[in-house]
């Protein structure tokens, strides 16, 4: 009996001790992530996944934030501006049949996997996605830390009075948020070095690019180099509903992921196309792309399975004779 408890006591110093140590490591790690972070380097957890060619990240919310505010907080040269994407089932769609959409996609530094499309896709690759990371919830969340740095915004993409009302909001709700120009997505339009010059001037961290995909992602990296900021985002059709002129789906909506009727309903002609038959295509595709493409490939396994047993079998009698 003494001797089991004494048995008993050892082990659970021996488990103290095991937990002590375990305590210790997870504190130095962390010590070190703050450390890489001190260093400017972007310590965000991410972990890509491919799909359909395009290498996705899989992020929550706050480590897509984390990403944007260190990459305009680290010492870089301005041209080498760090570029941010969203990826839905549409840009999905216009992938799969565009490569130099999909080579500018990879060479971007942070694809974001925005919408129930992504996230059905993801799941049959394998692959959960940790959060919906779209534009339109990323955008206040961001302004806030933008506003609490004191960065500069500059804002490019949709009609005059939809980019004018956005700035307006803006400025109205982060009073302290340095929005230091705005320029609509159709004046200009086929003089980009004026628009970069402009946004050069403002002297902007940030550029939000509303143009939608991929037109703002080729807009992005055709003019990159004649670009002066530190970060830049493409945000699609965000602006509309910033502004006010395009409303949000309400929230049960989107709570169900049926965001995309909602915008059916509003934008009926432009969407049609886009939602009715986008959206079974989308899927068609990625449930081809998860499963169906990979049946020759599982039953060459099978067979060289069977192979191998017989291989081994033949190899038995003749051990044996
Ligand atoms: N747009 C623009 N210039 C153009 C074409 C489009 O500024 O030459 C704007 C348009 O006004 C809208 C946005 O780009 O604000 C596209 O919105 P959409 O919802 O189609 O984009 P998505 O989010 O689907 O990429």
């Amino acid at each position: 009996m003494q001797a089991l408890t004494i048995g008993t006591a050892n082990k659970k110093s021996f488990e103290k001790d095991d937990r002590k140590k375990l305590e210790a490591k997870i504190l130095q790690s962390a010590r070190t992530n703050r450390l890489k972070r001190g260093n400017g380097e972007d310590s965000t957890r991410t972990r890509k996944f491919e799909l359909l060619g395009v290498s996705i990240d899989n992020v929550t919310m706050g480590d897509a934030l984390d990403s944007v505010m260190q990459s305009l907080n680290q010492f870089q040269v301005r041209t080498k501006a760090k570029i941010f994407s969203f990826v839905n089932a549409d840009c999905v769609n216009l992938y799969t049949k565009d490569k130099k959409y999909r080579n500018i996609l990879n060479s971007n530094y942070r694809v974001f996997a925005d919408g129930v499309g992504v996230r059905i896709a993801a799941k049959w690759a394998g692959e959960i996605i940790k959060d919906n990371v779209n534009g339109t919830d990323l955008f206040p969340l961001l302004c806030e830390k933008l506003c609490a740095e004191k960065k500069r915004v500059f804002l490019y993409g949709a009609k005059p009075q939809v980019v004018k009302a956005v700035a307006q909001r803006l400025n109205s709700e982060f009073p302290g948020l340095k929005v230091v120009g705005y320029q609509d997505g159709y004046q200009n339009s086929d003089n980009p070095e004026m628009i970069c010059t402009a946004i050069n001037r403002s002297e902007a961290d940030i550029v939000f690019v509303a143009l939608g995909a991929p037109r703002q992602e080729k807009w992005i990296a055709a003019n990159q180099h004649l670009l002066n900021v530190k970060a830049v985002m493409g945000v699609g059709g965000l602006f509309d509903f910033y502004s006010g002129a395009v409303s949000r789906a309400p929230f049960w909506l989107r709570k169900h992921s049926l965001e995309w009727v909602w915008r059916l309903i509003q934008q009926p002609q432009d969407k049609a196309r886009r939602y009715l038959i986008g959206n079974p295509v989308f899927l068609i595709r990625v449930f081809n792309s998860a499963f169906l493409s990979k049946i020759p490939t599982q039953f060459e396994k099978w067979l060289a399975i069977q192979n191998q047993k017989e291989d081994s079998r033949t190899n038995k009698i003749f051990r044996i004779q």
